[in-house]
């Protein structure tokens, strides 16, 4: 059995396929070089040495790969015409682990391995760089020290013994950074770590290179049953047995002199998807140095380059001596390297980001990997790479990262503005998009500034004209369905919702964070995207939706057998939705279009009514505003499924708490103010989401029932009057027995026929009901027999089964993740296993009874990547979200089938 592979010289024992015996990286070295990338040579130890090593024990297993590596280290030194240990001419090794699965930062790695006292004086000889041969031992010392010999701190509160003897040398010598050291100090340090070693640990350091060698592969081994792995393994369920490999491969350098340098570079433009080969080098320079931004890097290509000066304002002759691009100061090596990039972005068929070594005039690829890539960048590539027949149609959609195209529907922030950007605090990434503007603190001030930033502790449905107009909101509390977060994500609007770092004054009208306080009208910034709260104002720009976007929608639908609906309570947010592609309405919230300063008035009399016959008129009132509504968003649906929902909400919602307008509505109803804030107080509830809301209002108001119903028939009826089409379902929240379902059912009908017969004229409708308490789900097959459509709303659904409150859960949720008692926000990612076998139960006690029983979600979830994809394996016929989740929704429902 081979327990050893070689890669190198454009050949190699493995290949990509192998990674449970090779590990991910193993795998992918072997890869490289057998398909003639010059990769450094070297060779992997396999997982099962580990396993073996786990068994045996250090000397048999040792015993087992001794000659197996001793040769492997030979065909190193063959290649690399370096000898290991050797004084004049000596071979440096890396030795890191390297699972089957990436586990960052888990386990060990030793640079430099093959140092010492005699070896650093010939390496620096040969290289004509004594800092570098002594910076280069001393981090092998400090490397080898933690890693093998176990000089690590003595306990959590202490600081690493290395760094203490630096920051000693540094105190004393005056200096700041490590990069101030004089090769005195570099070889005092040497000196100090061994000393240090050996006073702790009682470890001689190895001077042998050999026995570096395997103390580095026994460490490594032993790495992963070390805690911070066990620990990743564990919360990742990764088995024990997996065992983790050895990649050994030699050291290249790219700061041995003019001759060499390092470079990072992209196959195309990771920002625009342009197909332009692209990167950034510098000579003579080791790797993080072209990523730290101490030297100014130059450009690969000589088109970039030319682009970088025009930018930078450096006239063209200044540029071709000061900053040649690696195509015009080593065209031979630049031509290798663009034959790799072609070679390897044809290889992976996708855009490759790389890094390579120019070691002495020989190039050296050291990784490469798929490139991240802005949402622009993605759709772009994803359609070149078909286009030029690289991929087809289905490979292309799964080059889709779904979630990144939100990045192409909200206005941004400009790229550069950003960089400079103070972030002052960070909340939840509600909804995405770039906003600034002036800071207000209430909702009906909105209007007060052309831009502001509504800043609430949480926002109520009577903020919703305000959020409308606001450039974007933020809350200290509340999750991602928090009132705020929904609504934002619905208007497409910028949101940061649950940032526990604001203290907001609403009296002194202040807004303090980290003790620096902030006024209303004062500048600030919301990146939607990533919760980042900034100081003052960054510039935005507009999207474009260019071509690829619309291609790739298209491909979906081609795909797709899972239909995408949208939750929208306006034409205006079923036209955006429609644009984007929505397949029609999953649901209407009909709650949020009383909330309109006409309307909650006839509402709240509504609610105050002592007998049915005052509610019956003030229904009346309202009833007109319904049906236009119901007209505008059908006939922005034409053609289209629309889902109508009975109102919802605890009726609390919609009473005045402020004084000011209670007395207001004690005059317009002719009542006194005591009589206003006695309702007010009878409607108040403990538990309002567990209260009087849902089917429950329609059940015991009937008369609510009735007029929701007359306005949407009649709309529908108004609307083919006019030659347009709709096909309206109605539907029932919140139902937990059959009877409940039965009771609005019958209303729903008879107000329905009553209607037809006055009007002579019939339209189709269907009745359905939301799924989103627990009992509704056990109760599914009774239900079905009633009911034409499931939608599953899960937003209630998982609140009732986790029995988290949504408009609290934002107070321990966090803390839950960070402890790891739940991975993510079960509010935003649907629980799978959990709320999951309600919806998958639910789903198939319904289809037992009525086989073609319609059934959709339109829950948050519905537009969430994961969850999609686990509606269309429950054998859902829709999901529905928010408008600007529609393109998402689509995307995952063609992948899902894929
Ligand atoms: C739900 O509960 O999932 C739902 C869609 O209804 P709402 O969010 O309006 O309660
Ligand atoms: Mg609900």
């Amino acid at each position: 059995k081979t327990r050893v592979y070689k890669f190198g010289d454009k050949k190699a024992d493995g290949n990509s396929k192998m990674r449970n015996l090779l590990g991910g990286k193993g795998a992918n070295l072997a890869e490289m070089s057998s398909i003639g990338i010059p990769v450094p040579p070297g060779f992997t130890i396999t997982t099962e040495v580990c396993t073996e090593y786990n068994l045996l024990g250090k000397d048999e297993v040792i015993e087992m790969i001794k000659s197996e590596v001793e040769e492997s280290i030979a065909n190193i030194e063959s290649q690399m015409g370096t000898s290991f240990g050797d004084k004049e001419n000596p071979l440096l090794v890396s030795v890191r682990s390297g699972a089957r699965v990436s586990m960052p930062g888990m386990m060990d790695t030793v640079l430099n391995l093959g140092m010492n006292d005699e070896v650093v004086v010939g390496l620096a000889e040969k290289t004509n760089n004594e800092t570098f041969a002594w910076d280069s031992y001393r981090r092998f010392i400090q490397m080898y020290g933690g890693v093998v010999l176990g000089m690590k701190p003595a306990s959590k509160e202490d600081i690493d013994p290395f760094e203490e003897i630096m920051e000693h040398l540094k105190e004393k010598r005056g200096i700041k950074l490590d990069t101030e050291f004089t090769i005195q100090d570099l070889k005092d340090l040497v000196y100090d770590f061994k000393n240090a070693i050996k006073k702790r640990t009682g470890h001689i350091f190895p001077t042998d290179p050999w026995e570096q060698l395997w103390g580095a592969i026994i460490a490594v081994f032993n790495s992963w049953n070390g805690d911070r792995a066990v620990y990743y393994r564990n919360m990742n369920g990764y088995p024990a047995d997996w065992g983790t490999a050895v990649n050994v491969q030699a050291m290249v350098y790219g700061n041995m002199g003019s001759n060499s340098g390092t470079g990072v570079c992209f196959t195309r433009d990771a920002g625009t998807g342009e197909n332009v080969f692209n990167g950034e080098y510098l000579i003579n320079a080791q790797g993080e140095d072209v990523v730290a931004g101490v030297r100014t890097p130059q450009q690969i290509t000589k088109l970039g380059s030319k682009r970088w000066a025009e930018l930078a304002r450096i006239e063209e002759e200044d540029r071709a001596e000061n900053y040649p691009s690696l195509e015009e100061l080593m065209p031979v090596i630049f031509d290798e390297l663009n034959t790799y990039q072609d070679i390897l972005e044809k290889h992976y068929r996708d855009m490759q980001d790389m890094e390579f070594t120019i070691q002495d005039g020989k190039l050296w690829i050291l990784q490469t990997r798929n490139g991240k890539r802005t949402g622009a960048a993605m759709v772009k590539i994803a359609m070149d790479l078909v286009k030029e027949g690289m991929i087809d149609e289905k490979e292309a959609l799964l080059l889709i990262e779904p979630n990144k195209l939100d990045e192409l529907l909200h206005p941004v922030f400009d790229a550069s503005a950003l960089k400079r950007a103070n972030v002052i605090a960070q909340g939840l990434p509600a909804s995405p998009g770039a906003a600034t503007g002036k800071i207000v603190f209430f909702a009906d001030e909105a209007s007060k500034y052309k831009s502001s930033i509504l800043v609430r502790i949480e926002t109520s449905p009577e903020d919703l004209e305000g959020m409308n107009i606001a450039k974007g909101i933020l809350t200290a509390r509340g999750g991602m369905t928090s009132h705020a977060a929904v609504v934002a994500r619905g208007m497409g609007k910028c949101c940061v919702s649950g940032a526990g770092a604001l203290k907001i004054n609403y009296k002194k009208r202040t807004l303090i964070v980290d003790g620096h306080e902030y006024h209303e009208g004062d500048w600030i910034s919301l990146n939607g995207s990533t919760g980042n709260i900034i100081e003052g104002k960054v510039a935005t720009a507009e999207p474009e939706l260019n071509g690829e976007f619309a291609e790739v929608m298209e491909l979906s639908n081609k795909y797709a057998t899972m239909k995408v609906r949208t939750n929208a309570d306006n034409p205006k947010d079923a036209r955006i939705a429609r644009n984007f592609g929505a397949q029609g309405i999953g649901l209407t919230r009909t709650e949020h279009m009383f909330f309109e300063v006409d309307r909650i008035k006839a509402m709240r009399e509504m609610i105050l009514a002592d007998t049915v016959k005052e509610r019956k008129q003030a229904l009346e009132e309202l009833l007109p505003m319904q049906r236009s509504d119901f007209e505008g968003i059908f006939e922005a649906m034409e053609g289209l499924s629309v889902t109508i929902r009975l109102l919802d909400p605890p009726l609390h919602e919609f009473v005045p708490h402020q004084l000011a307008t209670q007395k207001e509505l004690a005059e317009d109803m002719h009542i006194t103010l005591q009589a206003v804030k006695n309702k007010v107080s009878e409607l108040e509830e403990f538990n309002p989401m567990l209260g009087h809301r849902g089917c429950r209002l329609g059940n015991t108001y009937p008369e609510i029932t009735e007029m929701q119903t007359r306005a949407i028939i009649e709309a529908a009826l108004n609307l083919k009057e006019r030659g347009i089409i709709c096909k309206p379902e109605i539907m029932v929240p919140l139902i937990g027995t059959v009877k409940e379902f039965e009771m609005q059912e019958n209303i729903i009908r008879s107000t329905a026929d009553t209607i037809f017969e006055e009007r002579n004229d019939t339209v189709e409708y269907l009745v359905g009901t939301m799924i989103e308490i627990p009992r509704a789900a056990l109760m599914a097959e009774l239900i079905a027999a009633r009911a034409d459509f499931f939608s599953f709303g899960t937003n209630d659904l998982t609140q009732m089964t986790f029995g988290y409150s949504r408009d609290d859960s934002s107070k321990f949720l966090p803390i839950y993740i960070e402890k790891g008692i739940l991975k993510v926000d079960p509010f935003e990612v649907l629980d799978q296993e959990g709320v999951g076998q309600l919806v998958k139960m639910g789903t198939e006690k319904g289809r037992d009874v009525k086989p073609n029983l319609k059934v959709g979600i339109c829950g948050e979830h519905g537009g969430e990547p994961s969850s999609v994809e686990f509606c269309y394996r429950t054998g859902m016929d829709y999901v529905s979200c928010s408008p600007y989740r529609v393109p998402i929704a689509r995307v995952v429902s063609a992948q899902a089938v894929i």
